[in-house]
């Protein structure tokens, strides 16, 4: 029989397994302890089972705790970025970031990703295969290593290296464990999802009742362009997008936010800016349309410069949207999606 793996299981699963092997409910509950809110990764370490129930344990499972491969704290501020090395060796990162209101991870979500989006470093790299529910947990388990349980992580975003909607069942399995009232029992309004906009899934996300806020990356008001930024753009464009963004606010009553990485020339024109109002304003009733900027990270090989996010911010605030500047954490370090892994893949030659 092929082991499991038990970081990726919620309470209920983890007992349907232990009752199964013959063990008392109990059982699981001490194990999810262990495992959740202690971080234990050995079951030789769970000193309140038997020996023998230990080993047993290792015949059934494994814990799948990626492994810190480097670290990269900033001296600019608390951010730290980690990569990642999974149980296959593949790689993928973690930021760690401190904000006045708690710590915040940005986890990523597949290894690679399929979107294409020419800005981003990881599309270079293609895909090569999905995070397990228990991966994208042990990342954040992974960043909160030998620290007191006061500074452990009490936020996330989606938002490191992958598509969280493209790996829907995976994504949704770890954002009830990341929730679940027995483990790390992390308040979903603390989470961000951040989409390049795979419409049916917006629809999917819609139907789970979670109260995390869904981020959509726009980075053009009209199809032409965000189909040049945003190949994913010519299967759902901007029109079957935006319903579905408006959509989502009628059956969830949260806004979806939107992020922007202005590109010099590309996407931060005037015309862009009156645009972008003219679609978003309509989107949700009563509230103003929120967009965050953030000046693009020039990836090498994509010929992008940083716009001026504080002029576009002006431009779009004349439009009747709120805009802010995302505060760049982590400058020195590459905390910008995908770039530490790439260098490390290119630099080994791989
Ligand atoms: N696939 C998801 C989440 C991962 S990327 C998505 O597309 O939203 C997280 C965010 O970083 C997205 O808004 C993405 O468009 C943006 N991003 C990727 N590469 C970037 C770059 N070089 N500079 C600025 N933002 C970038």
């Amino acid at each position: 029989m092929e082991k499991v793996d038990i970081l990726g299981l919620l309470p209920e699963q983890l007992e349907a397994e232990i009752t199964a092997m013959g063990a008392p409910k109990f059982r699981a509950k001490q194990i999810f302890r262990w495992l959740h809110v202690r971080r234990v990764f050995d079951f030789a370490e769970m000193t309140d089972l038997s020996k023998q129930f230990q080993s047993e344990l290792s015949g059934r499972f494994y814990i799948n705790m990626p492994k810190i491969a480097q670290t990269l704290a900033s001296c600019a501020d608390d951010t730290v970025k980690y990569l990642c090395r999974l149980s296959d060796g593949n790689l993928v990162e973690t930021v760690r970031m401190v904000y006045h209101h708690g710590v915040t991870a940005c986890i990523s979500t597949q290894v690679g990703c399929k979107m294409g989006c020419t800005f981003c470093a990881s599309a270079p790299l293609g895909f090569i295969r999905n995070l397990t529910p228990g991966e994208m947990l042990g990342q954040i388990y992974a960043a909160d290593a030998g620290r007191p349980e006061a500074e452990r992580i009490s936020g996330a975003v989606l938002m490191g290296i992958g598509e969280p909607l493209d790996n829907y069942d995976n994504v949704m399995q770890f954002l009830r464990l990341l929730s679940c009232p027995e483990g790390r029992n992390l308040s979903l309004r603390h989470v961000s999802l951040s989409t390049c906009g795979i419409v049916p899934h917006i629809y999917r996300l819609a139907e789970e009742d979670f109260p995390l806020t869904l981020s959509v990356s726009l980075h053009a008001a009209e199809d032409t362009r965000r189909s040049e930024l945003m190949p994913v753009n010519r299967r759902y464009p901007l029109s079957e997008l935006l319903k579905a963004c408006s959509d989502y606010f009628k059956k969830t009553g949260r806004r979806v936010t939107f992020e922007y990485a202005v590109i010099a020339g590309q996407n931060d024109t005037p015309e862009m800016a009156r645009l972008l109002g003219e679609r978003l304003r309509p989107l949700f009733p009563k509230q103003r349309p929120h967009v965050n900027l953030i000046p693009v990270n020039p990836v090498k090989g994509t010929g992008y410069a940083a716009g001026s996010a504080a002029k576009f911010q002006k431009l779009l605030e004349r439009q009747g949207i709120n805009a802010t500047v995302r505060r760049t954490l982590g400058e020195d370090i590459e905390a910008a999606c995908g770039q530490l892994r790439r260098n490390t893949i290119e630099n080994a030659g791989l």
